[in-house]
């Protein structure tokens, strides 16, 4: 893992009001966590919290935005652009999450998702893209092919990718309490590797960051980031609890 950072990023997803998110932050700022200086930490409050988190959160902590629209300002009603996100003083956004994907109410595109990465890294923010099979994908076998398939709609809009992690959340394991095991976790974000080489270049390969995403906690982070292709987590149900400062601590 050498030459790559481990990355943890925390999405607190549609969650929150201002006493929960200070008691949150308030905990994540706490001294006594030895985090170390061998991870980068970036939390996803919901959108409109984001200043308010920015202000109050520690400053080695990053925030991402958790959407953005696919281009710039203009009459798109009720949306954010990458711009705005960026001019505000954020430096990262999560596009291509599973929920976004899948929920009836947004059915996101693999063509839309990315379009927007495209977009977003034009306008200087980074990516964390997610892709991940559905439960009926892995079962027929067909987990890399939804993987690349996911990646390869991204590869014909951008061609670099030094802004971006990849998140590798099987939607089976998204708030569902069945984590992938550290043998399925490693299997899969070798082939995402792999992918990457064949298909970008050996060199984005080698660079790129892959986080495992889908009920990682404190109990079962060490074990995930001993692999030797896990590079870090993206945290949606233990990001809202002071646990996720020990899946941070996961990378030593
Ligand atoms: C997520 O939604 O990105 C996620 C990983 O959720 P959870 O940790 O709750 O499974």
């Amino acid at each position: 893992k050498m030459p790559r950072k481990f990355i943890v990023g925390g999405n607190w997803k549609c969650n929150g009001d201002r006493p929960s998110i200070n008691a949150l932050v308030q905990a994540l700022n706490t001294g006594e966590s030895a985090i170390g200086s061998g991870v980068e930490v970036v939390v996803a409050p919901p959108m409109l919290y984001g200043d308010y988190a920015r202000g109050l959160l520690r400053p080695d902590f990053g925030v991402a935005f958790q959407n953005c629209w696919t281009g710039g300002n203009g009459a798109f009603t009720g949306e954010v652009s990458a711009n705005m996100i960026k001019d505000a003083g954020f430096d990262w956004v999560i596009l291509g999450h599973s929920e976004r994907r899948s929920l009836p109410e947004i059915m996101e595109t693999d063509a839309t998702v990315a379009t927007k990465t495209a977009y977003a890294l034009k306008a200087g923010l980074k990516v964390i893209l997610c892709i991940g099979e559905t439960l009926d994908a892995r079962q027929s076998g067909k987990t890399d092919e939804v993987n690349a398939r996911q990646l390869a709609a991204v590869a014909e809009k951008v061609s670099d990718w030094s802004n971006i992690v990849i998140a590798y959340e099987p939607v089976w394991a998204i708030g569902t309490g069945v984590v992938a095991t550290p043998e399925q976790a490693q299997e899969t974000h070798a082939q995402i590797r792999k992918w990457l080489a064949e298909n970008l270049s050996p060199q984005v390969a080698q660079q790129m960051r892959i986080m495992y995403g889908g009920s990682a906690n404190a109990a079962n982070a060490d074990s995930l980031a001993k692999q030797p292709d896990v590079d870090g987590f993206l945290v949606g149900g233990a990001s809202l609890k002071p646990e996720f400062l020990k899946i941070a601590e996961s990378w030593k």
